[in-house]
């Protein structure tokens, strides 16, 4: 099946994943890999490698496929750290980065008037904290492990957005990361989204081709109205 894009007048709604897409992974990492075992270790008189294998192993027992695994709280309380996970995120500010072309195409989809959404796996917290600087842009913010309490974006999730917001996915573009939670889940229920790969490292041809996208520009593009 040949998939067109959609025509811009039908397009209401602009959603992004958050990590990887409009800022870097590098904040999350250091909260969890840095901040997390160092406390620990600080607690328990261990050396930071002691105390980054025993939380890493903590880590891997939960996995990715659990709830608990993105909720920070759980962790600072299984480890016994009477740490606010506030005081662990400013520790590691300067840690944020958002991608340069960020602002401007922000600037421009909300001026040419979509409705601009984060629909993204992270815990609201790591969300809210990350996107200070470009929070204005965005009537809503989605965390499919915090508001639906789902550890992945599926199509479902993509649904329940279209629900709240009112809208049908044919009015919705999603751009993001990762090739089945931003590209292939929304997909399925009739959104049109867009596969960001900063790196050019997936070899994508044919039809898809023209959904593949290398930075934030690609998509103006095809949204700005004329
Ligand atoms: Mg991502």
């Amino acid at each position: 099946m040949l998939r067109a894009p959609q025509a811009r007048e039908d397009i209401k709604v602009v959603s992004f994943d958050v990590d990887g897409t409009l800022v870097s992974q590098g904040f999350a990492d250091c909260v969890w890999l840095q901040g997390i075992p160092m406390a620990y270790a600080e607690k328990e008189g261990l050396s930071f490698e002691h105390a980054f294998e025993f939380v890493k192993s903590e880590y891997d027992k939960i996995g990715e496929h659990r709830i608990e695994w993105y909720n920070i709280d759980y962790w600072l309380r299984k480890f016994g750290l009477d740490i606010p996970y506030e005081k662990l995120f400013k520790n590691y500010e300067d840690e944020i980065r958002i991608f340069e072309e960020v602002e401007n195409v922000l600037t421009v989809l909300k001026g040419e008037g979509y409705d601009l959404i984060l629909s993204s796996n992270a815990a609201t917290e790591f969300i809210e904290f990350q996107i200070k600087p470009i929070k204005r842009f965005f009537s809503h913010v989605f965390s499919a492990t915090s508001d639906f309490g789902e550890v992945k974006k599926t199509n479902g999730f993509f649904a329940r957005v279209c629900d709240i917001l009112d809208v049908k996915p044919q009015a919705v573009v999603h751009t993001g990361d990762h090739w089945v939670f931003d590209f292939i889940n929304p997909r399925k229920i009739g959104i049109t989204a867009y596969y960001l790969d900063r790196g050019r490292s997936r070899n994508i041809k044919g039809e898809d081709d023209e959904f593949v996208i290398s930075n934030l520009n690609g998509i103006l593009d095809k949204f700005r109205k004329r």
